[in-house]
């Protein structure tokens, strides 16, 4: 990787160098979408910086999710045995009406073929993920605040604390707030309210009072367990991990206030309680219990047009290319789905067709990563707009489910499998624009592949 001011090219061999041979790759981002960027083309043979503008690694934040199709992707780095001690260990979830009334108890089984879920505290697997990151010898450098982005027919790169780095393409995997975005858009992209917040807290059970709360306790006094209410525009998820030791609980409610969103912004917890002031008493007694919480505010990205800038050599992926809704539970794992993709392709195309790799990428990606948003708002408006006879009489009505065109994906092998083809008819037709279509159409489709996948489990 050059860090010369006119972005001559580097010097082969080892200790830290690109070979003449590696694809060079500025990682802007140590989120999980710029780890596991960095980890898969680590082991696709690339060379990889990774620029974080935190100075130093904090636990932050709370609950997050990852699906079989990420889970498959941590157990083939070994990570398993790391991240599940720290994970909540789901046996059941029971939903409730909010007046109490208990809609389902649905059996949460292991996957028959082995591949894990991880629910846990962001904060706890993101820092498994920045040490084993380190442990490869991955070139991770924090206090890195990228600047400005820039590309040329031959090359891509940054700056970053006044230094001018160069590379074969950059990734920007820089968050909701992505600057990233910007360089591709050519545009600031505005962020919407989106009509909704989550009041979201992680706290110790012991000493907070839960433990001796009949109303509560049966959260954390036989291991990690999982509830939920749902009401008019409000769903309240509670669950406990680390055999109860661990509480977190999220509470997503109709919020107007046109506010930046921000994982730190603290919540006041009598507005909490309002929110369930006629609820079965057994929320309040939870959503009490916490010490603090935090304010999160919703807002809405419309599609991006693109993912990638003019020359094709700078890519955004992960929450910087598609926020997601919590609804969905994918926002993480389609990050990690984006950066194997990246990492295969570039892979299979090599330095001089670094460009084809990230057009091919997008291509591969952009129907799916909408297809998947779709389904936080598809979950969402079935749990906030449920009636309760018509829930009474058909609970799967409001029953979420691992989908399987979801879990089932493979990101690796289907990169391997489908990058020919794909960048054969990109080098035969030209290079399109992925098709943006209304949100409806895709919410069509997936509405019909939720029936398909119910009409074969029956
Ligand atoms: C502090 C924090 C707490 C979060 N807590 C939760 C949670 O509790 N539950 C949940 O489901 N999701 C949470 N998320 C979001 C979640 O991590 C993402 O939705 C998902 O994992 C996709 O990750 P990402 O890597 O695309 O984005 P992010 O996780 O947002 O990572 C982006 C990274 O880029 C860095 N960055 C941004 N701009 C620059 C720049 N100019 N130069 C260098 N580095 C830059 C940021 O510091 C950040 O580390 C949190 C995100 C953050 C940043």
């Amino acid at each position: 990787m050059s860090t010369e001011a006119n972005g001559t090219a580097p010097a082969a061999g080892t200790n830290g160098h690109a070979s003449e041979e590696q694809v060079q790759i500025i990682i802007v981002g140590a989120g999980f979408a710029g780890l596991a960027c960095a980890i898969e083309s680590k082991l696709k043979g690339h060379h990889v910086i990774v620029l974080e503008k935190f100075p130093e690694l904090k636990v932050l934040g709370d609950i997050i999710s990852f699906g079989a199709n990420a889970g498959r992707i941590f157990m083939r780095w070994g990570l398993h045995d790391k991240f599940w001690p720290v994970c909540t260990h789901l046996r059941q979830f029971h939903l409730h009406t909010w007046k109490g009334d208990l809609i389902d108890n649905t059996v949460l089984k292991p996957r028959a073929d082995g591949i894990y879920h991880y629910n846990g505290h962001r904060g706890e697997l993101h820092k498994i993920l920045i040490e084993h990151a380190i442990e490869m010898g991955i070139d991770l450098r924090f206090g890195q605040q990228v600047t400005e982005y820039w590309e040329t027919d031959d090359a891509a790169g940054v700056v970053v604390n006044g230094e001018r780095l160069t590379a074969d393409v950059v990734v920007g995997a820089d968050g909701v707030r992505s600057k990233a975005r910007e360089k591709v858009l050519g545009y600031f992209d505005k962020p919407r309210p989106s009509g909704y917040a989550i009041y979201r807290a992680w706290f110790t059970a012991a000493g907070s009072g839960i433990e001796e709360d009949p109303l509560a306790n049966y959260l954390v006094k036989d291991g990690d367990a999982f509830y939920g209410w749902i009401g008019k525009d409000v769903h309240f998820l509670c669950s406990s991990s680390k055999d109860g030791k661990e509480v977190s609980w999220v509470i997503t409610h109709k919020d107007e206030a046109d506010i930046e969103e921000s994982w730190q912004f603290p919540g006041k917890m009598e507005d909490v309680l309002k929110i369930v002031e006629d609820w079965d008493p057994r929320c309040a007694a939870i959503l009490s219990k916490a010490p603090s919480c935090v304010d999160w505010k919703l807002v809405y990205r419309d599609p991006l047009p693109t993912w990638l800038s003019r020359k094709a050599r700078i890519a955004l992926i992960g929450d910087a290319a598609h926020p997601f809704l919590p609804t969905s539970a994918q926002g993480a794992s389609q990050a990690i789905e984006d950066a194997v993709t990246i990492a295969v392709n570039l892979k299979l195309a090599g330095k001089k067709d670094a460009q084809l790799a990230l057009r091919a990428f997008e291509t591969m990606r952009y129907k799916r990563v909408r297809d998947v948003q779709v389904t936080g708002e598809v979950n969402r408006d079935k749990w906030h707009n449920a009636d309760e006879e018509a829930v009474k009489k058909d609970p799967d009505s409001v029953k979420i489910f691992n989908e399987e065109w979801i879990m089932e994906h493979d990101a690796e092998r289907w990169a391997f499998e489908h990058y020919p083809e794909v960048a054969e008819r990109i080098k035969q037709d030209g290079y399109k624009l992925p098709e943006l279509e209304d949100g409806d159409k895709a919410k069509e489709r997936v509405v019909q592949a939720r029936e398909e996948y119910l009409a074969r489990a029956m």
